[in-house]
């Protein structure tokens, strides 16, 4: 049977076959007849029958060879729904030799199937959208080879043909039942990048239709990609180029990492091989990018599961190339500033439309880790991700919000929603403006009091902000951002050079480097991490570091070869016991003496520091000041374990308030142990970052806060109209009610006393 599904030779022919179906004549309806009836024969199997997704959800029989005819049009089944439905549902295939034993067996009298017992399905997928299911069964238990998936999958491409059509079932009926089609929505989505943008919408169509399936001439298809393959290696050359002009940065690494995946000599050769079989070169780039895409979506692994976009993105590059339309044609046509959305997007394509006027992006898929979230941030382009079925519910041409702050898109919003958020685009580039003139204010209280503002950073674009804000160095390096868009660990060599350029961006500000935190939901794909069920209280920061020490290490000495004559300011995370900081703090001594026996030129000064996050350091202040040059408080942290409460659940975002009484008490404490030792305190957590909060910290004692560098401006505006000395007062009389928050006796505060927040 493999010998008759599998072999080039006889998929070539039954391709042949149905490409001559499907230039003949005849109605859809009766094409599709046709074209069950010669799957029959060819795979040789009892039964071949097409389902096709209906309004509703609803998977109808429209074809079939074997079962009883009165089904056609009567049965349905919903997504879900038996195998068929769970083919739908899961856009995946199926190869069953004995299917009825398969829980989601669905079993339909009026179709005569109880007889069969094996099934293979596969879906009929156009660009990602299931638009049916594929079934061949036979009445034996046979075992499906892999290669006779593929075939079927083959051939599901050109049923979609079929069914995308428009002539089986009424493209109006799919749209109306999308419900509203021109009212005003709201879709909630993830929060990609911050921001708030409006414009009007702009469909990124990176899927070329394909029009032809089956090949006439294989030769002059393999020359065809060739040709593509050069064309686009050549525009990705040129993109990377072009990618200097923003200097270096995470976006560059990204695009060069792009630009191995299409060198990669395995991809062409697996679509050669799909050409050979007899597809058109077009098909055959679908074919591939479907087949990995099947295959990667099984990987757990957020991390590579990106990498899929990325091979999404290059197989759609291809597809324009072999289009003869590369994508730059359509950019004539941009309106000035619009909003793109997109099923998926990769971070090339992104940085191409960076150039031009994009105010916002809207995407179906992606997270927070995802290239194309990195170079959003670059560039300060909103996003927001996970937005269900946003190329189907937004229109070209539609006006559209991408609300990044709130995670939220509004599409078609009403004139008078339009207005506001205009205003607050408006009134937000003002504020942005006028920040930017305090760059060289001193944050400075109305009664004298100093206060160190400094940037939480992560990526080496993060480091301009400083000349931005005025802000005074960096508070938190966060090193393990570099790291994630990266496919392996980088060597010492590497690192140094990137620290380097740290330091030499920072131009002789402080920087504290803050040694990796992954783990968590920071996954490194060349670190093997087994799942955990409490990963935020599970195998991360110093504790990897610990375990893996020459990780840790290796990161240290890039860090002191970096330095170089100036001060070296460590951080550890996640410390939870004095003892780990002194095991740390021996690796780093380890490294100083190795780099003094190499004769290196050693950091003019190594300063320690350990972030406070797990509360029992709480009960070690004494002995652990004693031991380190400075302390950050990270709040993030530092809050969801002395809450219990997990600190990325959103249902449980606003369920306790750190302007509590809890919270005050233990601030007034580390204030008081590090004053008593002597030691530099600071806050990097986020709350630093919100002017009613910092109010709050400065009264309290705190002289450096480290926050985002969109967080430095509206901190300094309140520090300039505070009194810190009347708020301490203030938070003398109430700071200890048992009150679930403060915060509205706090405001008011802030209200009657003018302080800017
Ligand atoms: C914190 O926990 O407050 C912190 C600053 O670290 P991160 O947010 O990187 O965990
Ligand atoms: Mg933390």
């Amino acid at each position: 049977m493999s010998e008759v599904a599998g072999s080039v030779s006889a998929t070539r022919r039954l391709l042949r076959r149905l490409r001559d179906i499907m230039a003949g004549s005849g109605t859809a309806q009766e094409r599709l007849e046709r074209i069950v009836r010669v799957v029959a024969s060819e795979m040789v199997a009892e039964v071949c029958s097409v389902y096709i997704l209906r309004a509703g959800e609803v998977l109808e029989l429209f074809a079939t060879e074997g079962l009883r005819p009165e089904a056609v049009h009567r049965t349905r089944l919903r997504v879900g729904e038996g195998l068929v439905g769970v083919i739908a549902a899961t856009a995946r295939p199926l190869a069953l030799a004995d299917a009825q034993a398969h829980p989601n067996f669905a079993y339909r009298p009026e179709t005569g199937e109880e007889v069969y017992h094996s099934l293979m399905g596969v879906p009929i997928l156009r660009g990602n959208r299931v638009l049916g299911v594929l079934v061949v069964q036979n009445r034996t238990l046979r075992h499906y080879a892999e290669d006779e998936v593929e075939v079927l999958q083959t051939i599901a491409m050109i049923v979609a043909e079929l069914a995308a059509s428009g002539n089986l079932v009424n493209p109006l009926e799919m749209a109306q039942s999308q419900g509203g089609g021109m009212l005003p929505a709201r879709i909630a989505g993830v929060r990609l990048n911050a921001g708030l943008a409006i414009g009007l919408a702009v469909l990124h169509e990176p899927r070329v239709t394909i029009r032809q399936v089956v090949a006439e001439d294989t030769d002059a298809e393999l020359g065809r990609l060739r040709n593509a393959v050069s064309a686009m290696r050549e525009a990705i050359d040129e993109l990377v180029e072009a990618s200097r002009e923003y200097g270096a940065g995470e976006h560059h690494d990204v695009i060069e990492t792009y630009r191995m995946f299409a060198a990669d000599r395995g991809w062409v050769m697996r679509i050669a091989d799909a050409i050979r079989s007899g597809l058109t070169a077009e098909a055959a780039v679908q074919k591939v990018a479907d087949d990995t895409r099947t295959r990667m979506m099984q990987i757990s692994d957020p991390y590579l599961r990106e990498r899929l976009f990325d091979l999404e993105d290059l197989a759609n590059r291809l597809q324009q190339h072999l289009a003869g339309r590369p994508l730059s044609a359509a950019w004539a046509e941009l309106p000035p500033e619009f909003i793109l959305v997109a099923r998926t997007m990769g971070p090339a394509e992104l940085l191409d439309y960076a150039r031009r006027r994009i105010m916002g992006l809207v995407l179906e898929e992606g997270s927070p880790t995802a290239h194309v979230a990195i170079v959003a941030r670059a560039f300060d382009i909103p996003v927001v991700g996970r937005v269900d079925d946003a190329t189907r519910r937004i229109e070209a041409g539609d006006i559209v919000i991408v609300d990044g702050d709130h995670a939220n898109v509004l599409i078609r919003p009403s004139a008078d929603i339009q207005q506001s958020i205009a205003a607050a685009v408006e009134a937000r580039s003002r504020r942005r403006a006028y920040y930017e003139t305090l760059r060289s204010t001193p944050a400075v209280s109305r009664d004298g009091i100093a206060i160190k503002l400094m940037l939480n950073a992560g990526l080496l674009l993060d480091l301009a902000q400083l000349a931005t804000t005025g802000a005074e160095g960096i508070g938190l390096f966060r090193t393990e951002f570099p790291l994630m868009v990266r496919d392996t660990f980088p060597d010492v060599d590497d690192l140094t050079e990137y620290y380097r350029r740290v330091f030499d961006q920072a131009e002789q500000r402080p920087v504290i480097f803050r040694t990796l935190d992954i783990g968590g939901d920071k996954v490194l794909p060349y670190l093997p991490h087994a799942p955990e069920d409490n990963p935020a209280m599970g195998w991360r920061a110093i504790r990897i570091g610990l375990d893996r020490p020459a990780m840790l290490r290796q990161q240290l000495r890039a860090l002191i070869r970096a330095a170089r004559g100036q001060t070296l300011y460590v951080k550890f995370p996640m410390v939870a016991e004095v003892a780990e900081l002194e095991r740390a703090r021996a690796l780093v001594g380890m490294e100083l003496a190795q780099a003094a026996r190499e004769r290196r030129k050693l950091p003019e000064a190594v300063k320690i520091g350990v972030m406070l996050e797990v509360p029992a350091l709480l009960w070690q202040l004494p002995e652990l000041c004693e031991r380190i040059d400075f302390l950050s408080v990270g709040t993030n942290d530092l809050l969801q374990f002395l809450f219990a409460c997990d600190r990325g659940n959103p249902r449980l975002a606003d369920r306790y308030d750190p302007l509590s009484a809890p919270m005050l008490a233990l601030f007034r404490e580390i204030i008081a142990h590090a004053r008593a030792a002597g030691t530099a305190l600071s806050m990097c957590g986020d709350m630093a970052g919100n002017p009613l909060e910092a109010m709050v910290l400065i009264a309290l004692g705190f002289r450096t806060l480290s926050m985002a560098a969109t967080a430095i401006g509206p901190v300094k505006t309140m520090i300039r109209t505070l009194d810190a000395g009347a708020v301490a007062d203030y938070l003398g009389e109430i700071g200890a009610r048992p009150d679930h928050s403060l915060r509205p006796k706090l405001e008011a505060y802030a209200r009657d006393h003018e302080i800017a927040l």
